[in-house]
């Protein structure tokens, strides 16, 4: 046999075993996966101008503003979305422990927030701008202040060079919503995990990831992506940061100026002149009771009312995150009762989400005309993994449409009058109200998280409902909401009457 016949039939019989060996080879061991997530958030600082640059983010102010779009907050339900203004204000002096970050944000129907954090080495306070009102606070130190430090992308930058390394994790290749590419590295440090994107051609920080629950899908991706970096006022910074959640944008933002090494102003470090300090606010009690069989019960940060009838009970609204406390309540409050129907005041999620519960249960949604398409979209989504003790996917036979604008149920002992109001906040609105006891109950018609009158709570929304309640003649004795209620009647009154604020 030729020497070179020998040879290719040595690399024939060789190629096949060095094959296999290649491949057990080239499956990533921790260390290779630890090394690579380590090179990757070095040539990202490298991109970013280094460690020192990157550091800037400790004395820092940056401008950001943009839109939010309020994927199913809007007032219909369906795209297009609404949008309402975001304004990002951030002052940082870290070597003093010194954080300011100001928050504009609304929501449809002329409700608007402007809100300052401060933290001034051991002192914190929590600023309601537009209320002229604060309240003394306990934050961790402002170096430690991750969600404030991530207004800019330095901050996630930062915090991953100077994280735990040895806890640092290559998870390969990752498809954002948008599309896009990126290498991605989950960094651990006290109390916080984050996955950081990094695009493959420019070695910056692209994307920051996460999963969350959606009433659509399930678990759906939340992509944060900052897009087109350039020199603003010296500081690298991208010229755009999009938000995208279960495969639609809901935010974009833009970032407008900067500026490094300035010290916060000293009328930023504290109160406000002439702002009201707030006392804290005490823990809500969990269960409240409007009336002999009339309850409102706490679940999940909403209030959720149960009315009981003869022979059964009515839920009104239906937050996700109360649904299952609402059903236990009710096996106590009432045992044996089945909850046969449950009211939605309006589309939004958190007012819409449990309707899957209650089905579950055998319950009857009330809504609009509207939301059948909804209703049935969210009874066949797939289950979020996300929230121990949801409801399966159920069939969508259990839905009562209102055809006028009120539905009026009653026992002839007990009476609960469903109105529909076109609402400034969503077209397509319920409110009930119980005559014999004189409860209102409503969703997002009322800011009333401090249950008071205040500066900048009137909106648009509230003076609407205050004409409906004067056209039907109620005499409301109790203003129940899903987010609070109002101290008396008489805070409506006095909160009708307050300025609509421009928005700052
Ligand atoms: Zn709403």
């Amino acid at each position: 046999m030729p020497l070179h016949a020998i040879l290719v039939l040595l690399v024939l019989l060789v190629l096949p075993v060095r094959s296999a060996h290649c491949q057990a080879h080239s499956t990533p061991t921790t260390v290779d996966s630890w090394a690579r997530a380590s090179a990757l958030i070095d040539s990202a600082v490298a991109a970013h101008g280094g460690i020192d640059a990157v550091r800037a983010v400790r004395k820092l102010q940056v401008r950001i503003e943009g839109q939010d779009y309020h994927r199913n907050q809007s007032r219909r339900v369906a795209a297009p979305y609404d949008s309402t203004p975001r304004i990002v204000h951030y002052f940082s002096d870290l070597a003093r422990e010194r954080m300011v970050v100001e928050q504009t944000t609304g929501f449809p129907g002329g409700f608007r927030y402007t809100n300052r954090f401060v933290s001034d080495s051991a002192r914190h306070y929590a600023v309601n701008v537009r209320a002229q009102t604060y309240s003394n606070q306990q934050y961790p130190p402002a170096s430690q202040q991750y969600g404030n430090l991530f207004q800019v992308p330095q901050g996630y930058l930062m915090v991953a060079a100077e994280s735990a390394p040895a806890l640092r994790r290559y998870i390969g290749r990752t498809r954002l919503s948008s599309g896009a590419v990126v290498d991605a590295v989950v960094v651990f440090f006290p109390n916080t995990t984050v996955t950081l994107g990094f695009d493959p051609t420019s070695h910056r920080l692209r994307s920051v990831m996460g999963v969350g629950m959606d009433a659509f899908l399930g678990d759906a991706a939340l992509d944060t992506e900052f897009l087109d970096y350039r020199m603003i006022d010296g500081v690298l910074l991208p010229a755009r940061a999009q938000l995208w959640r279960a495969g639609e944008m809901t935010r974009e933002m833009r970032y407008i100026s900067a500026a490094a090494g300035q010290a916060i102003p000293d009328s930023l470090l504290a109160p406000p002149v002439g702002s009201a300090v707030l006392p804290p606010a005490p823990a809500p009690d969990p269960l409240r009771v409007l009336g002999p069989g009339v309850w409102a019960i706490r679940g999940g940060g909403s209030w959720q009312v149960l009315v009981e009838f003869a022979d059964h009970l009515m839920v009104l609204d239906a937050s996700p995150n109360a649904a299952s406390t609402v059903i236990r309540r009710a096996a106590e409050l009432a045992p044996g009762k089945p909850i046969r129907y449950v009211v939605p005041t309006h589309h939004h999620d958190d007012h819409f989400g449990g309707v899957r519960h209650y089905t579950a249960v055998g319950a009857t949604t009330v809504t609009t005309a509207g939301n059948v398409d909804y209703f049935k979209r969210i009874m066949a989504a797939p289950q979020s993994t996300l929230l121990p003790g949801q409801s399966p996917p159920q069939p969508s036979n259990r839905l009562e449409v209102l055809t006028g604008k009120r539905r009026v149920f009653t026992d002839g002992r007990r009476t609960v009058e469903i109105h529909e109001i076109a609402s400034p906040h969503a077209t397509e609105m319920l409110v009930a109200w119980l005559p014999a006891e004189g409860v209102l109950f409503q969703g997002d018609l009322i800011e009333a998280p401090n249950a008071i009158a205040q500066r900048g709570a009137n909106a648009e929304t509230t003076t609407h409902l205050a004409e409906f309640i004067r056209r039907q003649g109620w005499q409301v004795k109790e203003y129940g909401g899903v987010h609070g209620f109002l101290t008396s009647p008489q805070e409506f009154e006095k909160l009708v009457q307050l300025p609509m604020l421009p928005i700052r």
